[in-house]
């Protein structure tokens, strides 16, 4: 049985974030529902009012741009992200994590906007954003402003956003043309499930520049200190040396997935096989 409460699908941002305002705390976004209305009905605590932001034309723009990068609106559906050609090409992280969620009907529904809002520590597309050094542009009643994503996660379900703030889109910045990058999930079962660990890690050959990101093993995502590259430095050296970093970085639990010890565990065998697929996509040295 979910609670009762008021329901308006706004047309605009502004009208959106007037009406958050104005409930002055009673008052909760709406996207694809796929988080909020199963804790609504899990807890049974309803907000006064649902703001619908769905149907706001510009949250579901998806634009990309060789060169300058991409911008997604909040609302897009995971499902369009993930089949999308240049983000599949030149953001492959995001779309495999997007492709990672949930089941096909859950994608359908669930927003990437949601889904980094909502704060879970195990967010599968968090991970993804971090490396690849994503923005969150958000508007409240104070106007907009931009919120680098490593800035955006304070806690499990905890968020910088301020009282009456949306995110209206995210931004990629543009990746170099022999930059790559890449995204796996451990789960416990093959169909839907929420990540015993994520982990996503970008590489510019280029520049040198690798960053890795963890996800469902502290309270929130964990972008690791960028580390430099050692020329020729055999793959397996350095997943040892990243390791030891995420190993000091991140503070697993144990919970009805999985434990901290088999968690922990992981972490070495992701970064192995995340670093064999960007450093020798041909096999061998890189
Ligand atoms: C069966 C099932 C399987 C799932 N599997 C996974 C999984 O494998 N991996 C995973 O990461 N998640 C999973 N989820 C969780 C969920 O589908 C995702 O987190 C999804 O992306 C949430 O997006 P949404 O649009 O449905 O968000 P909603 O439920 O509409 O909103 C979630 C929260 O974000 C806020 N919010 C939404 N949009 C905005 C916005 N634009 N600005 C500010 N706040 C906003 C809402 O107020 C709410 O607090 C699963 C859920 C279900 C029901």
């Amino acid at each position: 049985m979910i609670g009762t409460f008021d329901y308006v699908r706004v047309g605009s941002i502004k009208e959106g974030c007037e009406l958050l305002a104005a409930r002055n705390g009673g008052a909760v976004a709406l996207a694809g529902g796929t988080d909020l209305l199963v804790s609504i009905r899990n807890t049974g605590r309803s907000p006064d009012l649902l703001v619908d932001f769905k149907d706001v034309a510009q949250l579901n723009r998806l634009v990309t741009d060789n060169d300058a990068g991409a911008m997604i609106g909040a609302c897009v559906p995971l499902n369009v992200i993930a089949d999308n050609t240049v983000i599949n090409d030149r953001f492959t992280a995001l779309a495999a994590a997007a492709r990672s969620v949930g089941s096909y009907q859950v994608r359908n529904r669930a927003t990437l906007g949601g889904n980094i809002a909502n704060a879970s520590p195990a967010a599968d597309t968090a991970p993804a954003l971090l490396v690849l050094g994503a923005s969150v542009n958000v508007t409240g009643k104070d106007g907009t402003r931009k919120i680098p994503i490593d800035k955006l996660f304070t806690g499990v379900k905890k968020t910088s956003l301020r009282a009456g703030e949306v995110i209206t889109d995210i931004s990629l910045p543009p990746v170099g043309s022999r930059a790559r990058s890449a995204f796996l999930k451990k789960q416990r079962v093959k169909g839907h499930d929420l990540a015993i660990i994520n982990m996503a890690v970008s590489y510019d050959p280029d520049a040198e520049a690798l960053r890795v990101a963890i996800g469902s093993c502290a309270v929130t995502p964990i972008l690791l200190p960028p580390v430099n590259l050692s020329e020729n430095e055999p793959i397996d050296e350095l997943a040892e040396r990243l390791n030891d970093i995420a190993q000091a970085a991140i503070s697993p639990i144990d919970d009805i997935r999985a434990s901290a010890v088999y968690r922990l565990g992981l972490v070495p065998v992701l970064l192995s096989d995340l670093l064999s697929v960007l450093l020798a996509p041909e096999g061998g040295a890189r």
